[in-house]
């Protein structure tokens, strides 16, 4: 009978537990929901006295002709960098809480490597300038095809290539594709020959927030946002992402998503028709 009192006294006492816990878990889900709520609204806010100011400097610049001293007219460049350099601050902000919030679909529509490739190599060779940097898109096998979201990965390997190009003084930035036998998956992995990463912070550059530390040790400006949209755009196709670097040597990103993408977890069913 004792024992059997005990029992009931200890089962109260957890199920006490349990609603605590409970409450608990609420209420961060609810600060969790605040903060996103905060991020996009501010990302928001940011925007229209942001596009005025870049809009404004960019006049200024246009019309300026020969009325601003060279001075003057680098401080005002300063302006338009600085606001171009928050525009995509803020962008990313808005991509993170707008996932956070679930508000973003998955598109599953069939592409080829090579298309995609040459897009990209459209939009990123321009940021080389006059570099000593090679940007090499590694031709994929004839054919190469995959069902996914493709501006999503556009837009992973987007992050990945300029990241290269900013941490690079001098060497190669490689993008290539391989299927990943036996496991219905595509990787996708851009090598650079740049500054590389310490094994230390290697675990911290996909982590929200926390790189932003890691990145004022760098000598190079970003916005520490663009890694962990990564991770979340990559989990959203139902793929993952991760690095292999030497500091001084160079880093290799990768990305992997399943060649046919479907709603229930990206499991792959069959290979894409090519
Ligand atoms: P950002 O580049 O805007 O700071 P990211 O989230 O894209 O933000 O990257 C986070 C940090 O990871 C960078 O600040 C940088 O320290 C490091 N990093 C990213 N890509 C590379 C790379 N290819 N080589 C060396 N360091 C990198």
């Amino acid at each position: 009978l004792q024992l059997t009192r005990e029992l009931e006294e200890n089962n109260r006492a957890v199920k006490v537990l349990y609603a605590e816990l409970d409450e608990k878990a609420e209420h961060l889900r609810r600060a969790d929901q605040a903060k996103t709520r905060f991020l996009s609204n501010m990302s928001h806010e940011f925007r229209t006295p942001l596009s005025s100011i870049r809009a404004l400097a960019k006049l200024l610049l246009a019309r300026a002709d020969g009325e601003l001293s060279e001075g003057q007219e680098k401080q005002v460049s300063y302006i338009l960098q600085g606001t171009v350099a928050l525009n995509e601050m803020v962008d990313d902000l808005l991509d993170l809480a707008k996932i956070e919030a679930g508000k973003v679909d998955v598109r599953a529509e069939r592409f080829m490597v090579a298309e995609m490739f040459s897009t990209l190599r459209g939009l990123l060779r321009p940021l080389l300038g006059g570099s000593a940097v090679a940007l090499t898109f590694q031709e994929p096998p004839p054919g190469l095809a995959l069902v996914s979201d493709q501006g999503k990965l556009s837009q992973i390997l987007r992050n990945f290539i300029s990241n290269a190009i900013k941490y690079t003084e001098q060497g190669d930035i490689t993008v290539l594709a391989a299927l990943v036998p036996g496991q219905g998956m595509m990787r996708f992995s851009v090598a650079d020959t740049g500054l590389g990463i310490a094994a230390a912070d290697q675990a911290f550059i996909f982590e929200e927030f926390s790189q932003i530390e890691n990145r004022l040790q760098t000598r190079v400006k970003g916005t520490g946002l663009g890694l962990p949209l990564c991770r979340k755009l990559a989990d959203l196709l139902g793929g993952s992402v991760g690095v292999e670097s030497v500091p001084g040597a160079g880093s290799v990103f990768h990305v992997s998503v399943p060649i046919n993408y479907t709603a229930q977890g990206g499991e792959a069913a069959t290979m894409p028709h090519s």
